[in-house]
């Protein structure tokens, strides 16, 4: 009940006028989100490699709503890696878009538009010798971003691309993508999906993120293991075991700020391990769903702003 007024309450204009106007807010944001500049990202970015971490930036961004904020969106992420290629961070430091951000939701030729802009950050990712991954949204926009991802992998082979345990579809998708060279995150799913195309309890789809995760270990390609749950990371370790996979043959993936002492023990136990760091000024709906993932996070917010 929460989690779907939290999920309601992260796309009302009228609430993120108000989340984002009270002071504090930045102050609890900063623990999810590595700052609003490109050189915010940079200094998180090289932080975390010296610890040993691969890391994946987004730059935060989503929805746009005309050609111009699609175009800006395309250019804020080519500027990114071309910062990446420079700083000489590009050989650990991947980016992940979201499709939305670059006009896949406009109303007149949104996929063909994302598409286009998708190819230009993917060049621009060549360029500088990193992959781009593509994140997923909600389910209605799963059939256009693999759709996208799909004629981007004829020329991109190493793009990478995000599937979500909770819709009942996905079982299906990793069959589809678990063949040589594709890189799969797999996630549980962030969105507040109706039950017609989604598992609606946490152990269903924590069940289905087993299956899923079994299809994408069996199978020719990378998967990226985007948990941070405890019970699931085991059983990462054993089914990587099971079928010959070495730490490097996947890799896990955790957020920037959650979990932060079992990132680092991962790490030193020899696991891959990608932290994806969000930055730049758009980031109402990422912290809303941060917020809607653990109720503990809204009592962390609540009690920043009454002791403000
Ligand atoms: P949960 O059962 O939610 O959490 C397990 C434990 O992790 C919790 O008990 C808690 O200790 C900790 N934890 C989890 N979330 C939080 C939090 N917000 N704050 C504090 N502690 C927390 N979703 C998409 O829909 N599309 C994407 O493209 C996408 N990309 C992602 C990329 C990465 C690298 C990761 C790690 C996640 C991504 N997600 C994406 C989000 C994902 O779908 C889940 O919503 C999120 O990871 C929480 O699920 P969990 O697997 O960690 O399990």
């Amino acid at each position: 009940m929460l989690r779907r007024t939290l999920m309601a309450a992260s796309r009302s204009t009228g609430v993120r006028k108000a989340v984002e106007t009270v002071p504090v807010s930045r102050r609890v944001v900063a623990r999810f989100i590595a700052g609003t500049r490109t050189e915010d990202a940079l200094h998180a970015a090289r932080h975390l490699m010296a610890e040993g971490f691969a890391v994946s930036l987004d730059r935060l961004g989503e929805n746009t709503r005309d050609r111009a904020g699609a175009e800006a969106a395309r250019t804020a992420c080519t500027d990114l890696l071309q910062a990446l290629a420079r700083t000489g961070l590009a050989a650990r430091t991947e980016i992940s878009v979201k499709l939305s951000a670059l006009g896949q939701l406009l109303p007149r030729d949104g996929q063909r538009t994302a598409l286009d802009n998708a190819r230009a950050v993917c060049e621009a990712a060549r360029a500088a010798g990193t992959t781009v991954t593509l994140d997923m949204e909600d389910h209605t926009t799963t059939d256009s971003t693999l759709a996208v991802a799909r004629a981007l992998r004829e020329d991109f082979p190493d793009l990478g691309v995000v599937l979500q345990a909770a819709l009942l579809r996905t079982e299906g998708d990793c069959r589809d993508l678990a063949g040589p060279g594709s890189r799969v995150r797999l996630c549980k799913g962030a969105y507040d999906e109706p039950a017609s195309v989604a598992h609606r309890t946490r152990r269903e789809t924590d069940l289905a993120y087993v299956r899923c995760l079994g299809i994408l270990m069996a199978g020719r390609g990378y998967p990226m293991v985007a948990t941070h749950d405890p019970r699931l990371i085991r059983i990462t370790k054993t089914l990587a075991l099971g079928h010959g996979r070495a730490p490097g043959a996947y890799e896990h993936q955790m957020l920037y700020g959650i979990r932060p002492e079992e990132q680092l023990r991962l790490a030193a136990a020899g696991e891959t391990v990608r932290i994806y760091v969000p930055y730049g000024d758009d980031w109402y709906g990422y912290f809303m769903r941060r917020l809607a993932e653990r109720p503990a996070n809204l009592v962390f917010f609540l009690r920043a702003l009454a002791t403000r």
